[in-house]
């Protein structure tokens, strides 16, 4: 595999742990309740609701994690055991668990299902947070793309703005990791907002909630108001709300675009070791599964 690949993907993975570690601290905050205690929040100082440790990360990485580590051991794409391991997950009594993915974890264990029903309250971010390792694997193949990212969302989330959000944050974070710039990162948005208007976020109003419009409305609004990948997360966690969840989102597209060089140096002396070890040790082997590794 290229190694600017290679770095871009891995920029992609670390920048979804980051965004998730950086935001935990403001989770449910409001901005003006974060510029009270911090002015700026901009350093992997834990705290939180959740009272995590500095670095420490939440569902958000772990659940992409246990996606991962689900395609790794089965040599390639297997829905049945990443279902598997999102319970050995929630077995393991994570410090947080969405209720949306508590139901959907809960369904499998009790009946096997591996599709939750259509369900009009399933349009929360749960299942686009877990996208950069969808995308990763997959790289090469839209159709492929499509295919595993309506399955992994479908396990906890079934609503047509969760597909469509999941699908178009997959789709930025391969262009990015190809290379792609901006501008095409832009035209990807474009089509999302053309076929549901509600994602538009040209006039962005500060709403950061777990909806997933909400959240890659504020995604993508500091993704393209910013110049750096540390200046994107910043803005984006310091809009409170499901910080940690944004910053997991917007994490996975700006490291994938600015590449591995930008990642704040102190943002990743502080980020959980084992985690970043895991994740440089995952990244090259869920490029080597993908098409374009087996190519
Ligand atoms: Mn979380
Ligand atoms: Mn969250």
């Amino acid at each position: 595999m290229d190694d600017e690949i290679t770095a871009r993907a891995t920029a992609a993975f670390l920048g979804l742990a980051l965004g998730d570690a950086l935001g935990a601290t403001t989770e449910f905050m409001t901005p003006a309740e974060i510029k009270t205690q911090y002015k700026i929040h901009r350093k992997l100082i834990g705290g939180g609701w959740l009272g995590i440790k500095p670095g420490q990360v939440t569902d958000d990485t772990e659940m992409s994690l246990a996606l991962a580590r689900a395609v790794i051991e089965t040599g390639g794409w297997n829905l049945r055991q990443i279902a598997d391991n999102f319970v050995a997950w929630m077995r393991g009594k994570p410090i947080d668990i969405g209720s949306t993915v508590r139901k959907g974890i809960r369904l499998y264990m009790n009946k096997g299902t591996l599709q939750v029903p259509l369900n009009e309250w399933d349009a929360g971010n749960g299942a686009a947070m877990r996208m950069a390792p969808v995308a990763l694997v997959t790289l090469g193949d839209e159709q492929l793309l499509e295919h595993c990212t309506l399955e992994q969302a479908r396990l906890t989330h079934h609503h047509a703005l969760s597909d469509a959000g999941c699908l178009c944050v997959g789709r930025m974070v391969q262009a990015a990791v190809l290379g792609a710039d901006r501008f095409a990162l832009h035209a990807l948005t474009r089509e999302l907002t053309e076929e549901f208007p509600t994602f538009r976020f040209n006039k962005y109003k500060g709403f950061a909630s777990g909806y997933i419009v909400d959240t890659l409305q504020t995604v993508f609004n500091y993704l393209f108001t910013t110049g750096s990948f540390e200046e994107c997360l910043i803005g984006v966690v310091n809009q409170g709300g499901d910080a940690d969840t944004t910053g997991a989102i917007a994490g996975m597209i700006a490291g994938a675009l600015y590449g591995q060089e930008q990642l704040p140096c102190s943002w990743l002396k502080k980020l959980d070791k084992n985690v970043r070890q895991e994740i440089e040790e995952l990244v090259p082997q869920l490029l080597y599964l993908s098409p374009l590794g087996q190519r």
